[in-house]
């Protein structure tokens, strides 16, 4: 017969293992440390450093005490099955060598974790391994972790979630929070290389294939640690587009991008290959893209794909208005979205205009 202890133990260790690494489930319950603790850590949002400075404190003292916690569960769980016997594990005086060792593991454990939680946060957290990395960023900690809380408060910034890590990447850093650390590096400090890629034919949480990317960041500021980013291979046109530098791709690894992201290639590629409109000596500089009000107006539309009396496009007058990669977008979007194959061969309406026009008909704003 199995015995209650048996039983006990081997519901502990899964829901020790489940506190530690959260599958959904428990995520969607609240069983997490950040949710048990949401009234002591603050808002995420409103002071990010803080939040995760407790957060990653009170993850290593909780974690610690998850043995401790099993030798007096199972202590109580003796007791109830069997008075007699049981009292042995609670009784020092009648219990083995082993349990000994095994209680003083267990106390060791949890002084560990609390030794740990107060020196991170003795003198106002000046000693947590995060401060120490943001104090070597120019400037005491503190005036870095407020700019880091006011860039977090946008809405601009890119973020992925996958387990219980969480990448964010703001207008000028790059943040892991990992369980019990959080990794940080300076846009302009890092260069970043794709090392390898994992492929899952059935994901639980998409039942679709998905690829993950892993992403080496590595800073030349020697007391960043290099460390590795995990994401969707989905969400790399978004982190390209936040990173605004180049991503390495030394072994040449095959990216499965999301639909748009590979039309926004082609199209890239095809735009280059057509022919340029030249601007006039007397033209002044065209205005910003009023599509994302970043890059300058760079495209403009004109029927150079057949003789102006033939086929579906249609000329068109607009100046200059769209950058390369919204006009790339509104295609896109302007396509039947279940005939993927049929996007490179079809045609749009001017987004100012509406005369139609196709890929080749899209050219590059230069000057002689
Ligand atoms: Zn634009
Ligand atoms: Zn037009
Ligand atoms: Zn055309």
């Amino acid at each position: 017969m199995v015995s209650n202890e048996f039983m006990f133990t081997i519901f502990y260790i899964l829901v020790a293992l489940c506190f530690i690494a959260p599958p959904r489930e428990f995520v969607s319950a609240g069983l997490t440390v950040q949710n048990l603790l949401s009234n002591y850590l603050g808002s995420e949002d409103m002071d990010f450093t803080s939040y995760h400075l407790k957060r990653t404190t009170c993850t290593v003292v909780l974690h610690s005490l998850l043995p401790l916690g099993y030798y007096v569960g199972l202590g109580l769980v003796s007791l109830y099955n069997d008075y007699d016997n049981g009292l042995y594990i609670l009784d020092p005086g009648r219990a083995g060598l082993a349990v000994n060792c095994f209680l003083l593991f267990c106390v060791g454990m949890a002084a560990c974790g609390f030794t740990i939680a107060r020196y991170w946060s003795w003198n106002n957290w000046n000693n947590h391994p995060f401060c120490k990395v943001l104090s070597k960023h120019g400037g005491p900690w503190r005036a870095v972790a407020s700019s880091i809380n006011i860039e977090f408060r946008r809405i601009s910034k890119f973020s992925s979630i996958i387990g219980g890590t969480r990448l964010y990447i703001t207008d000028s850093w790059i943040i892991k929070c990992t369980t019990y650390n959080i990794h940080i590096a300076h846009k302009p400090d890092v260069h970043m290389t794709i090392i390898a890629t994992e492929d899952h034919d059935f994901s639980h949480e998409s039942n679709m294939a998905v690829q993950y990317l892993n992403i080496q960041v590595s800073s030349i500021n020697p007391s960043v640690k290099p460390f590795i980013i995990r994401l969707l291979s989905t969400d790399y046109g978004d982190l390209r587009e936040k990173i605004q530098a180049p991503i390495r791709n030394a072994r040449n690894i095959i990216i499965h991008q999301s639909l748009t992201d590979r039309f926004l290639e082609a199209f890239r590629e095809q735009v280059e290959l057509n022919e340029k409109f030249f601007l006039a000596e007397t033209d002044e500089e065209p205005e910003p893209c009023i599509g994302c009000m970043q890059q300058a107006s760079n495209i403009k539309l004109q029927k150079v794909c057949a003789p102006s009396d033939e086929g579906d496009c249609v000329t068109c007058f607009c100046r200059p208005m769209w950058c390369l990669e919204c006009m790339g977008k509104w295609f896109a979007s302007r396509q039947d979205q279940t005939r993927p194959d049929t996007w490179l061969s079809s045609t749009s309406p001017c987004p100012t205009c509406r005369s139609h026009f196709c890929m080749l008909d899209v050219c590059v704003v230069s000057r002689r």
